[in-house]
């Protein structure tokens, strides 16, 4: 028996050793397969995403073309593509799942669940592009405000360093013209989609913000708060000259009787203004 215990030893030891080696490699690839966190900044995507749909979608769209497969700009290339489809925006503080329908107060948070509960919906494969990778040439940081340029950024801008950043936007351009597309055409879109998105690429331009569009609400409430301050104003000109420059003063209004209002009472509780008068002279 003493022999046999010995000799089991060993391959309890070997067995614990087996599982502990089974579960070190199944646990990464389960975790990975659940929660695969892209490394890919969603902020910065979605400024490169907002730059396309203002600058160079509805050129493709107005057009009728399809944007080749090649081109990394395509919008189902994009890996969060499926994702930003099922982003549902009530207001800038309620936004929903589409997927599970959870309600959130911000975009950031939803994105947060996104990339918790539902990494599997994000378009993988060596066809995904990661929009944020082309936030160089894009300028998404000086476009979010982010980044603004500050004098020594603009003394020592290299003109060298962004023609490389040109030349990498020219070659994406290439790459997404659509197929079929020849001739005169070609190349008046090649120059048009170049001037909305490489134009900036140099030192005059490349830290000049886009000039911010004021929206119909904030033109509104501009308008609310206008009116409001100019009525409060008035009113303050007016409570002040009957205050101090006549007889009569609105904030003490059960003096003189101005706005008396009890039904039961006269409206005007004081002598009238000559009666008035006259007692001052009869007083001296
Ligand atoms: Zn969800």
């Amino acid at each position: 028996m003493k022999w046999i215990g010995n000799q089991t030893l060993p391959i309890y030891a070997s067995q614990i050793t087996l599982c502990l080696l089974i579960l070190l490699v199944i646990i990464p690839q389960t975790s990975r397969g659940e929660a695969q966190i892209p490394d890919c900044s969603r902020a910065q995507s979605r400024v490169a995403r907002g730059l396309l749909q203002k600058d160079l979608y509805p050129v493709f769209k107005a057009g009728g073309w399809e944007f080749p497969q090649s081109c990394p700009l395509k919008p189902s290339r994009d890996m969060y593509s499926h994702q930003e489809e099922r982003k549902w925006c009530d207001n800038i503080n309620k936004w929903y799942c589409n997927y599970c329908g959870k309600a959130f107060t911000s975009e950031n948070t939803l994105d947060a669940h996104f990339a918790n509960r539902h990494s599997r919906t994000i378009v993988s494969g060596e066809d995904a592009v990661c929009l944020a990778d082309h936030c160089d040439y894009l300028r998404c940081d000086i476009i979010s405000g982010a980044k603004t340029g500050s004098y020594w950024d603009k003394t020592l801008c290299k003109q060298t360093a962004l023609d490389r950043l040109k030349q990498r936007c020219e070659t994406v351009i290439k790459s997404c013209l659509p197929e079929g597309l020849t001739g005169m055409h070609k190349h008046e879109l090649r120059d048009k989609l170049k001037k909305a998105l490489c134009s900036s690429l140099t030192c005059e331009l490349f830290w000049e913000a886009p000039s911010k569009e004021s929206t119909p609400h904030g033109t509104a409430a501009y308008a609310i708060v206008t009116c409001i301050l100019i009525v409060g104003l008035l009113l303050y000109y007016l409570v002040a000259y009957t205050h101090f420059y006549t007889d009569s003063s609105l904030l003490n209004s059960e003096d003189t009787g101005v706005f008396n209002t009890k039904e039961s009472e006269p409206h005007f509780t004081r002598d009238p203004y000559g009666n008035e008068i006259r007692n001052r002279y009869q007083q001296r």
